[in-house]
């Protein structure tokens, strides 16, 4: 029963420094967070060690009594926080689960319409080296390039022609809301199945401060650690009983053997908290900071170097940074933050003339500061600092700048307790 830090001081000393960094920088990647002690330390239980195939009270496997109680909680929790009637909270994660929805409802050589990758969909709604675009045939809608707005006209005119058997709706990259009622209305017009992949935006769902897709959609995906603020999983939703049993299936054995009971109890955890007022408050920052940041990052000063944010604001808990007609670009501008401690990702932009690798885009999101309990003005502040830096460029006072993130992320402090429990 030794300590991690004596049996594998490598592997500890690793752990102990990503937990430096966490601390010690700004994380504004718009897909990560940071999940509460409590989800850590589910996690970090002796579940990992259970064999439990199968579901709550059909295992596979005998001694499954307490995680039987562990899963139920978060099947129960999930529904409650998202009024659906179903859940399966199993898949590994978000990928996990998108491929158990279409193993449940389609076969290979379907057709699916999707929201192009390069357009801000992810890799499991058609891209080509994906299972996804693999197993079915693709059809993908984009955005407009007059608005950078998902043209519900161009999904209608695509779905009648290619009549797909499904239409995902979701995204990795928009800053926008989704018409789900319009994307129903297509999908029962041409008799296809919608599913909504809700994992950015579900903490705002969870909420209230985003439209749920649950009551639209014939079935709804996320990950349960995105805006949501849990340990990395995947979770899957719908009201339809058929459909429910599709997908118990498809889960376990269509895609998976053992479920992560330790993963699941992170997720029962999670769920509790995101239905306690404290989460809302904090989905209400996060919304509140992403718009503060889309304000300062659409200002004169920025524009005048050809930056500007797409769409001209965002609605969600992300900016897309516009660098097409700027001298830096997205891979100098993540270099740049990150040089001066903010974590952000380079993403290419709908009609990027530059290869994916370098874009013409940052993607920059607010979860995470908001769980370190950013307010307005430490928001405005971080935004200030994104400004200056990008407006400088290669001239930017590097030192300065890294000494305001410093402040800001002394000012937050970040699992105090944490280290102990590795060392
Ligand atoms: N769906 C969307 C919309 C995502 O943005 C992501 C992750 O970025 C996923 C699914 C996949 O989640 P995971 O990385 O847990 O497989």
């Amino acid at each position: 029963d030794a300590d991690l830090g004596v049996v594998d001081p490598e592997v500890a000393a690793a752990i102990d420094a990503e937990l430096t960094r966490q601390q010690g920088t700004l994380e504004m990647i718009a897909s990560e967070n940071f999940a509460p002690v409590a989800v850590l330390q589910a996690q970090g239980s002796v579940l990992t060690n259970k064999y439990a195939e199968g579901y709550p009270g059909r295992r596979y496997y005998g001694g499954c009594e307490h995680v039987d109680v562990v899963e139920t909680l978060a099947i129960e929790r999930v529904k409650g926080l998202f009024g659906a009637a179903f859940a399966n909270v199993q898949p590994h994660s978000g990928a996990q689960a998108n491929a158990a929805v279409m193993h449940a409802l389609l076969t290979p050589g379907d057709t699916i319409l999707g929201l192009d990758l390069a357009h801000g969909g992810h890799l499991t709604h058609g891209m080509r080296l994906n299972f996804s675009g693999r197993l079915y045939d693709v059809v993908a809608y984009g955005v407009r390039e007059d608005t950078h707005l998902v043209d519900v006209d161009e999904v209608a005119r695509l779905a009648r022609e290619h009549r797909p058997r499904m239409i995902v709706a979701g995204w990795s990259a928009y800053p926008r809301q989704l018409d789900f009622a319009r994307f129903r209305q297509i999908a029962d017009e041409v008799g296809a199945y919608l599913f909504v992949d809700m994992a950015h935006f579900a903490g705002l769902v969870a909420t209230g401060l985003h439209p749920s897709p649950v009551p639209h959609a014939h079935v709804v995906s996320s990950t349960t650690h995105k805006t949501l603020g849990g340990p990395r999983g995947g979770v899957i939703l719908t009201n339809d009983a058929d459909i429910a049993k599709k997908i118990n299936s498809a889960v376990f054995p269509g895609q998976q053997g053992g479920p992560l009971e330790h993963v699941i109890a992170g997720k029962a955890v999670a769920f509790k908290v995101a239905a306690g007022e404290a989460f809302r408050e904090r989905q209400r920052r996060t919304l509140e900071g992403a718009r503060i940041l889309a304000e300062r990052l659409s200002a004169p000063d920025l524009a005048d170097r050809g930056i500007t944010v797409l769409t001209g604001g965002t609605d969600v808990h992300l900016v897309l940074v516009d660098l097409r007609h700027s001298e830096l670009d997205g891979r100098q501008g993540e270099d740049l933050l990150h040089s001066i401690g903010i974590t952000v990702n380079r993403n290419a932009v709908p009609f990027d003339p530059r290869p994916p690798m370098v874009s013409s885009g940052l993607r920059i999101g607010t979860p995470a500061l908001a769980t370190r309990g950013f307010d307005a003005a430490a928001f405005a502040e971080v935004a200030d600092v994104i400004a200056a830096a990008l407006t400088a460029g290669p001239q930017a006072d590097v030192a300065a700048l890294r000494d305001r993130v410093s402040a800001l992320a002394a000012r937050f402090p970040l699992y105090l307790t944490v280290g102990k429990a590795v060392r």
